[in-house]
């Protein structure tokens, strides 16, 4: 059996997605992957396209040795886009591997270790009493998890905008950390009066504090009990780690942002996290992200893979694929794909009552409708930008 070809497509079925189909010289036989990167899909697809005359020939079985093929053939290795790019190749050969084997990717890895995988949502709102209007309706859909957070990232810190230099630019909003770090105390305080000590809550601080006040913020909600703080600061400042995890007994999640096994380890040798946050679309697929998670098991660092809308379908399904046979899984975050891609994929993991199912077709069981996904053309699209008040660059 042959790789003969490998289809990219970009679309925007409600936001932008990349995937692909690798084909094989067997009729009917194709594996379905993903590649999206928030922002960048267009750089991972023009390095997938880059690298498939280098896989068209080989058997796509032999899944480990063209990960260390694409890996290691160009010399320059690892980084979100070509970890992403190689991730959707890796995805679509376990989807093939499952299709001749006839069975679920998660029976490939190993079976099924729990019935389904629980999940977090996202409580917003523009005060307090929006957020936990918000989380109530999460919890009576069954959520026993719920990430809360006032306005967009930065909270309250978020002190005003500026429009956009022309129609396809980004804002710019204005951040500064105090009121920020004055608010999400209160709003903990408040959710916590008003539902109760036992639901999970999350907070996700999204890199924007300096480590000094990461600390405090964690310090300041020790008495709420989160399941855990969420990216209290941007994985370069690594070394200032220990002073956050020192100040508090709030459990501590990172790396959404990570790429590699490599990321990873420094984290789980100094204990600095509770919860690991990659998944498989972001780290190379299926075969790097299963390694992570046995890394990260004799450190007792449970998974909470990024579950973002854009972390889509078929990334999703192999996120549930491992999630349902690792012994440290911890929480998956979700959130419900914009409506158009129902309509045009099938197989998308099931949600019920805050737990994710896996489909029981073979591989990853997700098949996308190529010719009802052009209709959906993507969408260039940007990060938002982020300064402070007196204009120096931040980070979203
Ligand atoms: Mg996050």
């Amino acid at each position: 059996m042959k790789i003969s070809d490998i289809e990219v497509y970009l679309a925007c079925p409600g936001r932008n997605y990349l995937f692909i189909k690798v084909l094989t010289d067997t009729p009917g036989l194709w594996g379905v992957g993903e590649g999206t990167l928030n922002g960048s899909e267009p750089i991972v697809a023009s390095t997938i396209q880059h690298i498939t005359p280098l896989l068209i020939g080989r058997d796509p079985q032999r899944i480990e040795d063209i990960w260390h093929l694409i890996y290691r053939q160009g010399y320059w290795r690892g980084g979100p886009i070509f970890m992403a790019a190689l991730a959707a190749i890796d995805l679509a050969l376990w989807d093939i591997k499952g299709k001749i084997a006839n069975l679920p990717v998660y029976q490939l890895l190993g079976g099924r270790a729990r019935d389904g995988v629980m999940c977090y949502s996202h409580a917003g709102g523009r005060d307090e009493k929006e957020c936990e209007d918000n989380a109530r309706k999460l919890i009576e859909q069954g959520f026993r998890a719920v990430r809360c957070q006032v306005g967009p990232y930065g909270g309250a810190g978020v002190i005003g905008e500026l429009p956009p230099l022309h129609p396809e630019a980004p804002p710019t909003s204005l951040y500064e950390p105090t009121p920020y770090l004055l608010q999400v105390p209160k709003l903990f305080a408040h959710l916590r009066s008003k539902l109760g000590m036992e639901i999970e809550l999350l907070h996700d601080v999204h890199e924007q504090l300096d480590p000094i006040q990461a600390a405090r913020l964690a310090k300041e909600l020790e008495p709420y009990r989160l399941f855990y703080l969420e990216d209290p600061l941007m994985p370069e400042h690594r070394e200032s780690w220990p002073l956050v995890r020192a100040a508090s007994t709030t459990p501590l999640a990172i790396g959404e942002i990570f790429t590699s096994r490599w990321d990873c380890l420094p984290v789980f040798m100094n204990r600095w996290v509770d919860y690991i946050r990659i998944k498989p679309l972001h780290v190379g697929g299926l075969t790097e992200a299963r390694k992570i998670m046995v890394l990260a098991e004799p450190f007792n660092v449970r998974s909470a893979f990024h579950g973002a809308a854009d972390i889509g379908p078929v990334a999703q399904a192999a996120s549930v694929a491992l999630q349902m046979v690792i012994p440290n899984f911890g929480i998956q975050e979700w959130t419900r794909f914009p409506e158009p891609v129902y309509e045009v994929i099938e197989g998308i993991p099931e949600m019920r009552q805050g737990f994710l199912y896996p489909n029981e077709r073979p591989g990853l069981g997700i098949e996308i409708d190529t010719a009802k996904l052009q209709k959906y053309p993507y969408k260039r699209a940007f990060m938002p930008i982020v300064r402070r008040a007196d204009g120096t660059m931040h980070v979203y």
